[in-house]
């Protein structure tokens, strides 16, 4: 049995993890549901005098502003969309025909309005460019949202719907490079909290396909993605526990987002995997958070 598949069967029989017989598609424990909480009360603690605006948006999106945004572009194999049947009494009839003798009765399901959000960040940027012009501060916001991918893993640090937390800088170049540099050692020293050893390395998304290869190349010859990573199912290969993404003026170019002055904003985001941060702290510190080392305890619960 593989690293990946004995930690998630020692997380179902711990009942950390409630097992749905879909991978990567988990229920949680009150347990489990405490880290997270805990965890977030510690970023509130060192973000929250930045004075971020929170919001907080449902894990579907406006599928209008989900194509807008060049995801199925990019991403076309992580994407969720949300289908409902749209059909007559008629229609209705032969899709209980369907499920009746175990045919595809999802064929005649039709696209509503509604995708499945991708990262806590995408219903941000039509909402703020929205509003007219950035104040002369800029912008800074912290959201938090479940995140549809499909991607089915016996990895339980890669689900398919899981939480991100985030924080979203619009502003100039150096102001939105700064806050990126700021969360990186922000994210290092909490993670050193927490009895955690992270390294961080320049990262690059998963875009698709042969011509996804040059945005690979482009990401990471630029330093656009940075990701902090601690070994959970693989010493070899540590996971991804927080992002930080530089994304030039290309969201303030798709979205019309200005500054003051009328220049293109600039923006960057600061993703926290909430599942994979507290699979960190259970790979680490085992699977009773009442055992944890005391440091740890204090920092979470206080
Ligand atoms: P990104 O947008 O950089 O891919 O994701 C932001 C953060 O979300 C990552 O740093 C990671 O912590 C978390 N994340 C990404 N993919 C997954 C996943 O498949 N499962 C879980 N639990 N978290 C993920
Ligand atoms: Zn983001």
């Amino acid at each position: 049995m593989d690293m990946q598949t004995s930690f998630l069967d020692r997380l179902f029989e711990s009942g950390l993890l409630i097992d749905t017989s879909v991978d990567g598609l988990y229920g949680r424990s009150g347990q489990f549901e405490d880290v997270i909480t805990a965890f977030e009360r510690l970023i509130d603690k060192v973000g929250g005098a930045d004075g971020a605006e929170a919001m907080r948006f449902p894990p579907g999106m406006n599928r209008a502003f989900f194509e807008k945004s060049g995801y199925m572009k990019s991403f076309p194999q992580l994407a969720g969309t949300v289908h409902s049947f749209c059909g007559s009494e008629l229609d209705h009839v032969s899709l209980l025909q369907c499920m009746e003798v175990g045919e595809d009765w999802t064929k005649g399901q039709e696209a509503t309005d509604i995708v499945l959000t991708p990262a806590a960040c995408y219903p941000l940027y039509p909402t703020v460019a929205k509003r007219g012009n950035l104040p002369k501060t800029g912008g800074l916001f912290d959201l938090q949202s479940y995140c549809f991918r499909h991607e089915p893993s016996k990895d339980p640090a890669r689900q398919q719907l899981f939480r991100m937390r985030e924080y979203v800088c619009m502003g100039t170049e150096e102001h939105v490079t700064d806050f990126r540099q700021r969360w990186m050692d922000r994210g290092v020293e909490m993670m050193k909290q927490l009895g955690l050893e992270v390294v961080i390395d320049v990262a690059n998304d998963p875009f698709f396909g042969r011509g996804g290869k040059m945005m690979v190349n482009n990401q990471r010859d630029q330093n656009l993605k940075f990701e902090l990573l601690i070994p959970i199912t693989s010493a070899a290969k540590p996971t991804a526990c927080m992002s930080f993404n530089y994304h030039q003026d290309s969201f303030g170019l798709k979205w019309d987002l200005s500054l003051e002055d009328g220049s293109v904003a600039h923006t960057a985001c600061v993703g926290f995997g909430l599942e994979r941060i507290a699979l960190a702290l259970l790979h680490h510190h085992g699977l009773d958070t009442v055992e944890w080392p005391e440091s740890v305890r204090k920092a979470l619960w206080g």
